[in-house]
């Protein structure tokens, strides 16, 4: 039996390697190079990354990278060293401590994404300080583990594909971006993983566990033969899904379910069609106003919408309006600070104060449809009952008055907070789709705050309470047309999903990097077998059981 630490699981895989522990440089040497001189140099050094990697298809990282080479070059955070600078401070711990406080900016506001941009700011400031003071770039010399407090994105990306095994962090989380990288290079990550930089400067092996989160320090053989059988398993399964991405979603007895993408970003969409969607389930707009000093008018969006519906080529997108507020504040609205931000004036509760950004955001939405002459199909966040529901109505209307070209949109709503569910036979006959938020629902219905780590084992969306509220849904819209669609992450965990076919609902929205996993374990059950299984799952105690009982079916 070898000691272990224990994180949060967040690229899956299996890997065992020495470690190799990566420490930001404290860059207290003399700077050889001005500020100006070393922010361009870091510009163009991560510009150069980008490149690599879109050459390389790696469209996701490159445009990380491309954020931050503009960021390396930002007037505001050039200005701010600057002053810092004439205070006394050297040019390098000037930069430093200029996107420190930016990043603390966003990280003080609890929100994991805007706190893993955070992470992005200090990333481009260590690199402008380490290029000021003539600091080499990190390398690795073999096969490792690479262990951080937290890992720069443009730090992984650097360092050598072929000798980066496994990567354990003490921070991030499912969603920082050295997670997403992980994901996407296909190397095993642990993230969140309470003391492994000290614990791992005193082994000569790790053993990464990426499914179950699990770190091994100095693995006996027994453990090292587990991990190695387990990663050639995983690897013929990566195989296997990877066949099936660009089929139908459907049981083995032929009964189809939509498979749709969630994006975040315009230029992911064409991606996600040639992963293999059938639309555009959830495209997640906050995007078009995070990380800017002043509100994007109308033509702005317009312009980035209008890039999506053409990429569809006739197929549906699904516009999610700005879930903005609350938790993700944007850097030109004032918000209230408050206690309880998932509790807040979140999305559309933020109309009141903000009453120009929503109109803004469905006319641009629907001049984008006017211009492809596609129709946009347009959804709601945190819809809470009916009046919400009419407010949105209202809105919709509003903007087909102005903009009277557009074909008319599909209108729809996330059900994400227990009254909608509660209400759900009264909502569904005023809407053409419903698309269920289950990594709210969940935190809401099981009063466990999603941003919140040490309540992660009681976020499960297979709960049985979340699952009844999901069958309740879907019987609710059931004598109306309104189809029913989740868009949580549970719709792209192979299990999840197969609960959810079995519970009826039309559609399944997910990372694209999921389609081939749902799409192979759909393939393998029929209707009838799912139903039985959604079922019994309703009837179960714990969310465990409920994984337990689908994965031994
Ligand atoms: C959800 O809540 O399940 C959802 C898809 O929306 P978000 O994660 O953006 O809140
Ligand atoms: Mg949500």
């Amino acid at each position: 039996m070898t000691s272990e630490l224990r994180g949060t699981p967040a690229a899956p895989g299996m890997a065992v390697a020495a470690p190799w522990i990566y420490r930001a440089a404290a860059h207290a040497g003399v700077e050889s190079m001005s500020l100006d001189e070393a922010s361009a140099a870091a510009a163009d050094e991560i510009g150069a990354l980008g490149a690599q990697l879109r050459d390389a298809g790696r469209e996701e990282e490159a445009e990380i990278l491309d954020a931050q080479a503009m960021m390396a070059v930002d007037p505001e955070l050039q200005a701010a060293a600057a002053e810092l600078a004439a205070n006394g401070a050297s040019p390098a711990a000037a930069i430093i401590e200029a996107g420190d406080a930016v990043a603390s900016q966003f990280e003080a506001t609890g929100d994991e994404f805007l706190a893993a941009r955070g992470a992005d700011v200090r990333d481009v400031t260590a690199r402008i300080a380490r290029i000021m003071t003539g600091v080499p770039a990190p390398r690795l010399e073999r096969r490792s583990v690479v262990v951080a407090a937290d890992l720069p994105p443009s730090v992984t990306v650097e360092l050598d594909r072929e000798l980066l095994v496994a990567i354990a962090l003490e921070g991030g989380s499912r969603t920082s971006h050295a997670a997403i990288l992980s994901r996407s290079l296909g190397i095993p990550a642990v993230v969140g993983v309470s003391g492994v930089c000290d614990a791992a400067a005193a082994v000569s092996e790790l053993g990464v566990d990426g499914d179950a989160g699990v770190i091994h320090l100095d693995p006996d053989a027994e453990t090292s033969a587990r991990l190695a059988d387990a990663a050639a398993a995983a690897g013929d399964r990566v195989a296997l899904d990877a066949g099936f991405a660009t089929t139908t979603l459907a049981t083995a007895d032929g009964h189809r379910v939509a498979c749709a993408a969630n994006i975040s970003e315009p230029a992911e969409a064409a991606a996600a069609f040639s992963a293999g969607a059938d639309a555009i389930g959830l495209f997640r707009t906050e995007f078009a106003f995070a990380g800017r000093a002043t509100a994007p008018d109308e033509a702005t969006q317009a312009a980035a919408y209008a890039a999506v519906l053409r990429a569809s080529a006739g197929r549906e997108v699904i516009f999610r309006l700005a879930d903005i507020g609350g938790d993700k504040p944007i850097a030109y609205l004032p918000l209230e600070p408050e206690a309880n931000p998932f509790l807040g004036v979140r999305a559309i509760r933020l109309a009141e104060r903000h009453p120009d950004l929503l109109p803004t955001q469905v006319r641009a939405i629907l001049r984008a449809s006017a211009e492809v002459g596609q129709r946009a199909s347009i959804m709601a966040p945190m819809v809470a009952d009916e009046e919400d529901l009419e407010f949105v109505q209202r809105l919709v209307a509003d903007a087909r008055a102005v903009v009277t070209d557009a074909p008319a949109p599909r209108v729809g709503i996330m059900v994400e907070i227990p009254s909608a569910v509660l209400l759900a036979d009264r909502l569904a006959p005023h809407v053409e789709f419903m698309s269920i938020g289950t990594n709210d629902l969940t935190q809401y219905l099981l009063a466990a705050d999603r941003s919140n780590a040490a309540l992660a084992g009681r976020q499960d969306p297979l709960h049985p309470a979340v699952l009844r509220a999901i069958r309740r849904v879907v019987e609710a819209a059931a004598p109306s047309s309104c189809e029913v669609a989740v868009c949580g992450e549970m719709a792209g965990d192979p299990v999840g999903a197969l609960v959810l076919v079995g519970l009826g609902v039309d559609e399944l929205s997910m990372d694209p990097r999921a389609f081939g996993a749902v799409k192979r374990a759909a393939a393998n059950r029929t209707l009838d077998e799912l139903v039985v299984l959604a079922m019994a799952a309703q009837q179960m105690s714990t969310a465990a059981e409920v994984r337990t009982a689908v994965e031994a079916s």
